[in-house]
């Protein structure tokens, strides 16, 4: 029945009896004997929806021939056809175990599915946890992954079982990590705003800050018009963002960039010199990136087959990145059926609205041990921690757009542009606010290599450091 009525879209209303003034044919002239043309028609329903399904036919026949010669499986067909029994107990002993999904489990073309999810049978499970797990995501994303196509009994906790036994994910799990900050704005739709960094010498990422979409493009060498052809490539895809987050790169601070932003008619935010934290999505989707590239290639696995796993994997308790941005799942190296190819819009408002609440929560998180830095005003007297972690004294010129960003004079006139918390330690006697900035807690602020930057050497390339000292030098230029 629910096959036969795939292709309705339903809206149910319940009328009481006592509005509706003709009886009910339904209720009262039931079925006597099967109908045998009535089955007839809904079996060639089920073909069409098995035969349409974008499942490689070898693996659909390799499903099918295993849920066939399955004794468990066959018996649950039977049942199936032949109705549930009234109590689990009088259950066949064999299929119980789906005995809580009856209502939803249905066979199409010897493929038994639950709801749309296609129900693998035992002897291909191994090799579904296997591709489940292609990019060796972690526990959770490797269930809702599955979740959202497969279906079997116990089919979470062994996913769970298989991660926690995986060596490659257990030789390159991240010590626990607080999630960056992300202080910016929800953007409404998806695409609206994103944010893009550089990483391991010549590869970029772009991600999307509602869906949580990303793409990763290498680069040919790292100019500026490198950055700006790969980020072109990327926005005639899914459009011209209103915002772009980076950090302050000599790429992102070029003339060059500047023009692009105009052209294209984008904002371009950047995060100020040492405190790349304002750049937190970029810089956490660099991690998922490199994790992404690490585990496929100690896998010898397709690193794209990776990538397009983690799109198709809902995060956050909402819809697939893919599912978001596109409103459609991909279609991957998992079992899909059409139904689930079919595209399907989420109400943008709920995706924002719970990217907000996540926000939030960890806003939370991080206030209850920390306070709010006041703003610093023009001339203020600040002590300044330089490269080599030493403090001397300066004065606020004046503050920058990004949040918390200021320029500030030296005593012997060199300037600077940093961030807020960076002027101010608790054992500076300066200043009288001992407090640590909220981007601050969790950070070991002995490992923040601080190299000044001039605030007039901003339009050049000069060098530049990662927020870990190390210096990126841009390479020579060459036409692409
Ligand atoms: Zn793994």
């Amino acid at each position: 029945m629910m096959l036969a009525l795939q292709k309705y879209s339903i809206t149910l209303i319940h009328k009481p009896g006592k509005e509706i003034p003709v009886a009910n044919t339904l209720s009262r002239k039931s079925m006597d004997d099967e109908d045998s043309s009535l089955s007839e028609a809904m079996e060639t329903q089920i073909h069409t929806v098995i035969s349409a399904a974008p499942v490689s036919a070898d693996r659909m026949n390799d499903i099918r021939t295993a849920t066939t010669q399955e004794e468990q499986l066959s018996t649950l067909k039977q049942v199936i056809w032949s109705g549930w029994p009234e109590t689990r107990k009088k259950c066949h002993p064999h299929v119980s175990e789906y005995w809580n999904h009856r209502d939803e489990i249905t066979e199409a073309d010897g493929i038994l599915l639950k709801g749309e999810k296609i129900i693998i049978p035992h002897s291909l499970r191994p090799h579904m946890l296997r591709c489940i797990h292609t990019g060796h995501f972690g526990v959770e994303k490797s269930k809702h992954r599955a979740r959202d196509v497969m279906f079997w009994p116990g089919m979470s906790q062994q996913i769970e079982d298989m991660v926690k036994q995986c060596d490659i994910c257990q030789t390159h799990r991240s010590a626990n990590t607080k999630e960056p900050m992300l202080s910016h704005e929800i953007p409404e739709n998806p695409w609206e705003t994103v944010g893009t960094d550089l990483f391991s010498e010549n590869y970029i990422v772009i991600c999307d800050y509602l869906s949580r979409y990303f793409e990763v493009e290498r680069l040919t060498n790292v100019t500026t018009t490198a950055v700006i052809h790969r980020m072109k490539a990327v926005f005639a895809r899914h459009g011209i963002p209103k915002k772009v987050i980076s950090d302050n790169g000599p790429c992102y601070r070029s003339h060059e960039f500047k023009q692009f932003a105009d052209s294209w008619g984008f904002q371009h935010v950047t995060s100020s010199p040492h405190y790349p934290q304002s750049n937190g999505l970029a810089e956490k989707t660099v991690q998922t990136a490199k994790q992404i590239f690490t585990k496929a290639k100690e896998d010898k696995r397709d690193p794209y087959l990776s990538l397009l796993e983690y799109r198709n994997t809902p995060v956050d308790g909402l819809k697939s990145p893919a599912e978001i941005l596109m409103s459609r799942r991909l279609r991957s190296i998992l079992p899909n059926t059409t139904q689930q190819l079919r595209p399907q819009v989420t109400p943008q408002d709920t995706v924002q609205a719970r990217r907000q609440s996540c926000q939030q929560r960890q806003k939370e998180h991080y206030s209850r041990s920390t306070k709010p830095l006041s703003p610093l005003h023009a001339g203020a007297p600040i002590p300044f921690q330089q490269g080599d972690g030493t403090w001397k004294p300066a004065t606020v010129i004046q503050p920058v757009e990004t949040p918390r960003s200021y320029h500030i004079r030296a005593g012997d006139g060199q300037t600077f542009r940093c961030n807020r918390c960076h002027h101010i330690s608790n054992h500076t006697p300066v200043i009288q606010q001992p407090e640590i900035s909220e981007d601050d807690a969790g950070r070991d602020t002995k490992n923040d290599q601080q190299q000044p930057v001039s605030v007039s050497d901003q339009d050049h390339f000069g060098p530049y450091r990662t927020r870990y000292g190390r210096v990126i030098k841009p390479r020579k230029a060459f036409d692409l």
